[in-house]
């Protein structure tokens, strides 16, 4: 059995979206590769169930329920990194939403809204209080979470799909600005994964997944878990000359 340190080993890290799906998983990921934790979502309950998950086996976790959509939780959920651990070298923008399968010109306002204010303005709210904290630490690794749709579009989620193009420009934008400081910021593009964002979909749609399948190299869903190794890996050292990049975690569905 290797003895060797996680490649998070020592690390303060935040995970937004923490209380499911991929986020959850980061979360168990990120504690076995050695990282101090602050975990945030809306679902306090969940989030303190993980987190105690967590502690009995050994990781240093804390959290905070927020909405990402609010700055000043945004700036609480970083602040109390800082408090607790007293600094922050990594975080996972991950929290999403997706709704709609709508057409564009039927589809209301509202979903618009409520798609880009958590997928797009969410990442925006905890970017920069993340960039400001890792200024002072002296640097820092920044993941966001895009999807397949923020490199190719699918019908009838418009607002997800600009919403997740978006958030690879943003991480551009961040990955230029602060690249000589220190901090890199990469976004992942997960693929068809196992959440409760999916299961409902699929099973309120026969044969969708199916067909997700048949247009996949590898021919099946992903667990959360190999999209948080994705995500650890770029929040570790181990990535130390990437910057800037999204790396699709897709089953090859992007290479087509
Ligand atoms: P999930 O299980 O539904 O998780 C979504 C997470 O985001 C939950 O923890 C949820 O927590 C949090 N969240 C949503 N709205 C929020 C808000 N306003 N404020 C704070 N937290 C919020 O789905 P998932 O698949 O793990 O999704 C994680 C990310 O992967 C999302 O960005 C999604 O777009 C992306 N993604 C997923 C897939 C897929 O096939 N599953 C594919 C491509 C990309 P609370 O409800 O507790 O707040």
């Amino acid at each position: 059995m290797s003895t060797a340190p996680g490649m998070l080993h020592g690390k303060v890290a935040l995970v937004t979206g923490a209380s499911s799906g991929i986020g959850a998983a980061a979360a168990r990921v990120f504690a076995r590769e050695g990282a101090r934790l602050v975990l945030t979502a809306r679902r306090a309950e969940r989030l303190h169930d993980l987190a105690a998950a967590l502690r009995e086996d050994g990781a240093e976790v804390t959290h905070l329920a927020a909405d990402v959509r609010d700055p000043a939780a945004a700036r609480a959920v970083v602040a109390l990194a800082v408090e607790r651990f007293g600094r922050l070298d990594a975080a996972f923008n991950n929290a999403g939403y997706g709704t709609g399968r709508t057409p564009l010109h039927l589809m209301a306002d509202e979903v618009y809204d409520a798609v880009v204010d958590t997928n797009l303005r969410g990442v925006w709210n905890f970017l920069r209080p993340e960039i400001a904290a890792m200024l002072t630490a002296g640097g820092g690794a920044i993941v966001n979470t895009s999807s397949t749709g923020g490199l190719v579009a699918t019908p009838v989620a418009a607002p997800y799909v600009a919403s997740k193009h978006a958030v690879i420009g943003l991480t551009k934008a961040a990955a230029a600005e602060y690249g000589a400081h220190g901090i890199r910021v990469n976004a992942i593009a997960p693929g068809i994964t196992g959440t409760e964002m999916v299961t409902d979909w699929f099973a309120a749609n026969p044969g969708v997944e199916e067909a997700l399948h048949r247009a996949t190299p590898q021919p099946r869903t992903a667990r959360p878990e190999e999209v948080a190794e994705a995500a650890a890996w770029l929040c570790s050292d181990r990535s130390s000359f990437v910057t800037g990049a999204t790396l699709a975690v897709d089953g090859g569905f992007t290479a087509l």
